[in-house]
């Protein structure tokens, strides 16, 4: 009999013991797991954070959009000039600051970066119509690219043509108009994008002085701007108004205006892809 009862608190122990042992384990699973919850939720939190991040940066072109013609727009300035320099052009002793303030309207005080950013956002919504990809260089005022930055993105999305957005500023007043600046013949760093950059400035300046009116200022042709220097694809720089003058900063302010700016390069770029 005693050695009954000594065997039935024996297996009670064992039993006891193997209870304990597996409860002890599971513990330990659900520690483990809520663990992996918590590394998995910080995982997330860090992508968000990340797409946050790349929100102030440049668009990349999904792969399966690389068959349609890319355009890269760069609304000119930022809210705060970086002045700071950087070569002019690739393997260049000269330097320049990396971007400037740019103009102020005399009449209306718009910074010239909400201008150019308001016309290329209009602008990229037009192309987008008409089935090009669009690359903006910036899309939020709070960001600090520099002009050679600028050209690279451009390249780096194998645009097909670059086209920089800025607006003038002049003394006298008086001057008014649109120019667009363009990349010179006897520039050495851009030999291979001149040809299409000269075609590119001079339909745009057409087409904007048909649409618009607006004083004809012509092409000025230019050796010593990073943002050329630096672009591998045919490049053009629109100045769509003189902000220094009353009248032209105004009219640059309206919808109506900008809409004929937009319409006047989008049919220059029109032409230059149908040439
Ligand atoms: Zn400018």
């Amino acid at each position: 009999m005693k050695k009954l009862s000594l065997a039935i608190v024996l297996l009670s122990l064992i039993f006891i013991l193997l209870v304990s042992y597996r409860y002890s384990s599971m513990t330990e699973e659900v520690i483990i797991e809520s663990f992996e919850n918590r590394v998995e939720n910080n995982q997330i939190e860090e992508a968000v954070e990340i797409t946050e991040t790349e929100n102030t940066k440049p668009d990349v072109i999904e792969k399966e959009q690389k068959s349609k013609k890319i355009i890269c727009i760069d609304p000119g300035h930022q809210q705060k000039g970086d002045y700071t320099t950087e070569p002019i052009g690739p393997n260049s002793d000269k330097e320049k600051p990396k971007v400037s303030n740019g103009a102020i309207g005399i009449s209306t005080n718009k910074p010239e970066y909400e201008l150019t950013l308001e016309v290329s956002l209009k602008l990229k919504d037009r192309l987008e119509e008409k089935g090009f990809v669009v690359v903006l260089t910036r899309k939020s005022h709070d960001v600090n690219i520099s002009n050679s930055e600028r050209a690279k993105i451009a390249n780096m999305n194998d645009s097909d043509i670059f086209i920089r957005i800025h607006a003038d500023q002049r003394e006298p007043s008086e001057f008014n108009g649109i120019s667009v600046l363009c990349p010179s013949e006897e520039n050495k760093y851009t030999s291979k994008i001149y040809d299409d950059s000269d075609k590119l400035a001079n339909l745009l300046l057409e087409s904007l002085i048909a649409e618009t009116d607006a004083t004809n200022q012509g092409i000025s042709y230019r050796d010593d701007i990073s943002g050329f220097n630096w672009s591998e694809v045919p490049v053009a720089l629109v100045e769509l108004g003189f902000m220094s003058n009353p009248l032209e900063d105004e009219k640059m302010n309206t919808d109506v205006y900008q809409n004929k700016l937009v319409d006047g390069m989008l049919k220059g770029i029109l032409e230059y892809f149908n040439h």
